[in-house]
C-alpha cells in the first residue's frame, strides 16, 4: 500500500514538522500529533547477530506504485521507501518498504527545516569569496533534499581475556653499585568491556567517508519508528544487511576491547600481551534512519554533492571555486600593484 497522510482540514498530503512531535499541512498550516496520526508504535526489534538473519521477506512485497492522490505513476526502484509523487508531490510512503525485514526499530528525527538547512548551506565556511554565485541561488537551493539514511547500530559487551607477562624494574644497591633487577609476573586478566550504538551506514549512496565526517549524531535523540516522521522526505530500504557490515564492524570495534582491557592493566612497568580472547556475551544490531540534508550542486558539467546532518547541522562536501572570480581579484589586485608602483615612481 502506498500511504498518504491527508489533512483533516483540507485534504491536503500531511508532512513531518522537524524538531516536533508532529506533522503539518503545507497547503493550510494545520498541525496534527504523530501519536493522532499513526498509533502504531515501532514493532522493529533489535536483529541478533549470531548467524541467524532474519528469514523475514514480506518487507519485499509488490505494490501498485501509484499516487492515491492523484493517480499518477511514481517513480521507484527496489530500494525506494518514502518519495513524493512527482505529479502532486504529495510525500508518498511504501508500507511494505517498512515491513518485516525492512522494520525499523527507531529514528532520529529531523531536528531543523529545509529553511534552516539552506541558510546553513549559505553560511557555511566551506564556501568563501570565490564560491559560484550560482551557489546560493534559489535554483541551487530549491535543490536541498532530506533524506533518511539507513543506519545498523552495533552493539557488543563481553569479556576480554589478555595472557602475558608484566615487568617491574627494582634498583638494588650493593656498595658502590648499583644494581637493575626485573621482576617477572605471569599476567591472566579477563575484563567486561560493551561498546553501544556503534554506527555503520547501510547505503550504498551516501559515501562512508562524508558520513563519518558528519558523526556524531546524538542517539539520545532517537525515537520508536512511526512512517509520519517520513512524510516529506526520502528514504531508501538500506543496501547492507546486518551480517554483511557486521563483518567490517565486529573487527574493528573488537580491537578496541582490547585496547580497552589492556589499559585496565596499569601496575607494571611494562605489559607484554601475546595472546587475547573475545567471549561475547551479547551482539545485537539496530535498524535506523537518521536524518542527512543533501545538495547536489552542479557547475561547468559536473556533480558536487553536500551532506549535511539532520540533527547537529555538520556539513561536509566541497563546492567548487569560479575561474571567473579568481581572475577578476587576480586582475584587480594586479591592477592595485601597478597603480602603486606607478604613484610611487612619480613621487621618487
Ligand atoms: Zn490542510
Ligand atoms: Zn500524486
Amino acid at each position: 500500500m502506498i500511504r498518504i497522510y491527508k489533512c483533516p482540514s483540507c485534504g491536503g498530503a500531511l508532512q513531518y514538522r522537524p524538531g516536533t512531535d508532529e506533522m503539518i499541512c503545507p497547503n493550510c498550516r494545520n498541525t496534527q500529533a504523530i501519536s493522532a496520526v499513526d498509533q502504531k508504535g515501532a514493532d522493529g526489534k533489535p536483529v541478533g547477530l549470531t548467524g541467524q538473519e532474519r528469514a523475514d521477506n514480506s518487507g519485499s512485497g509488490a505494490e501498485n506504485m501509484v499516487c492515491p492522490a492523484c493517480g499518477g505513476p511514481l517513480t521507484t526502484n527496489d530500494h525506494t521507501a518514502a518519495t513524493f509523487c512527482p505529479y502532486c508531490k504529495s510525500p508518498a510512503l511504501i508500507d511494505s518498504r517498512f515491513a518485516g525485514q525492512y522494520r525499523p526499530s527507531r529514528v532520529l528525527p529531523f531536528q531543523f527545516d529545509k529553511k534552516e538547512a539552506q541558510n546553513k548551506f549559505k553560511t557555511w565556511k566551506g564556501t568563501g569569496l570565490l564560491t559560484p554565485g550560482k551557489f546560493k541561488s534559489a535554483a541551487t537551493m530549491d535543490k536541498v533534499t532530506g533524506v533518511y539514511v539507513p543506519y545498523w547500530l552495533y552493539s557488543y559487551a563481553g569479556n576480554v581475556s589478555l595472557q602475558g607477562e608484566g615487568l617491574n624494574m627494582r634498583v638494588t644497591r650493593q656498595g658502590d653499585d648499583e644494581i637493575i633487577e626485573t621482576d617477572h609476573y605471569e599476567l591472566d586478566r579477563t575484563v567486561q568491556t560493551a561498546y553501544e550504538n556503534v554506527p555503520a551506514d547501510a547505503s550504498e549512496a551516501f559515501p562512508d567517508e562524508n558520513m563519518h565526517v558528519l558523526e556524531p549524531f546524538d542517539f539520545t535523540k532517537l525515537v520508536n519508528f512511526t512512517m509520519p516522521y517520513m512524510a516529506g522526505f526520502t528514504a531508501d530500504t538500506y543496501d547492507y544487511s546486518a551480517a554483511d557490515l557486521n563483518e567490517k564492524i565486529r573487527p574493528q570495534v573488537e580491537q578496541n576491547m582490547v585496547n580497552d582491557a589492556r589499559a585496565t592493566i596499569t601496575d607494571y612497568e611494562t605489559v607484554n600481551i601475546v595472546s587475547s580472547q573475545v567471549n561475547y556475551t551479547d551482539q545485537r544490531a539496530e535498524y535506523v534512519y537518521l536524518p542527512i540534508w543533501t545538495l547536489i550542486f552542479e557547475y561547468m558539467g559536473k556533480k558536487y554533492p553536500l551532506y549535511m546532518n539532520g540533527e547537529t547541522g555538520e556539513i561536509d562536501g566541497v563546492v567548487p571555486y569560479s575561474r571567473l572570480k579568481a581572475l577578476a581579484i587576480f586582475g584587480i589586485a594586479f591592477a592595485v600593484f601597478f597603480l602603486i608602483a606607478f604613484l610611487l615612481g612619480r613621487v621618487f
